[in-house]
């Protein structure tokens, strides 16, 4: 079978891929979500709703940001060529708790919910030290899931790593694996979902304040050659 067994010598015949917002798993994971979606059950969850990219926008409040994100996560994963139906978590962007706060509960509880047991499952979460406060605490909060998931596999993938990140936040010799997949058959299908996120790209939003758009660097970097997942030391391979 092609897919994601061959990439990572893995038995998994499901992937999901966990983002903090709605881009994340194109930016880290386009090419390889493209090259599975075909062959395996791919489901994105996405734990933020992405509305703390732009400010003070009279057009576009941080409702109907939130539903433009949400239709652009949708579109992308159709560029991606990914059928089983995304699920939206919807917590307010920029205050992912981590998992030894109180207020993480219900995100444990709904990705619990949404992360089978099964050693035939394959999560991808953001790297441990992603050098963004909400990639950190999904991170953390992945890491107590899968401690009561212990069948699944767990990868890790950066985005903002190689852009702002120090060199302390790259993966350390022995903390675990480094895979590099060749993402270059499948970077048009990856550059087509990365264009249905007109909202991060600087376009579409004109009116705010305070608006974010991804960074050449960044963009040059998820448009590269390759796509690097870390398999942390002690995962069953
Ligand atoms: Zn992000």
């Amino acid at each position: 079978m092609a897919g994601f067994p061959e990439i990572a010598g893995l038995a998994a015949t499901s992937l999901i891929v966990v983002a903090p917002h709605p881009d994340d798993d194109v930016l880290g994971c386009g090419a390889l979500i493209a090259r599975v979606a075909p062959h395996l059950p791919v489901r994105v969850i996405y734990v933020t709703d992405g509305a703390a990219s732009h400010d003070g926008s009279p057009t576009y409040p941080p409702q109907r940001l939130r539903d433009v994100r949400e239709r652009e996560a949708r579109r992308g994963l159709r560029r991606l060529g990914v059928k089983t139906p995304p699920l939206f978590l919807g917590w307010p962007d920029g205050t992912v708790p981590r998992a030894g706060d109180a207020a993480a509960a219900p995100l444990l509880a709904a990705l619990l919910a949404a992360i089978p047991d099964r050693e035939d499952v394959a999560v991808a979460v953001p790297w441990r030290r992603d050098p963004h406060c909400d990639h950190r605490a999904v991170h953390s909060l992945l890491d107590a899931v899968l401690h009561d998931r212990p069948r699944a596999t767990r990868f890790e993938y950066a985005v903002w790593l190689g852009v702002i990140g120090e060199t302390a936040d790259e993966p350390a010799p022995g903390e675990g694996v480094t895979i590099e997949m060749d993402s270059r058959p499948w970077l048009a299908a990856k550059r087509a979902a990365l264009c249905e996120h007109h909202s991060q790209l600087g376009g579409l939003i004109t009116d705010a304040t305070w608006a974010f758009a991804l960074p050449e660097s960044l963009l040059t970097r998820a448009l590269g050659p390759v796509e690097r997942f870390v398999i942390p030391r002690g995962t069953a391979v």
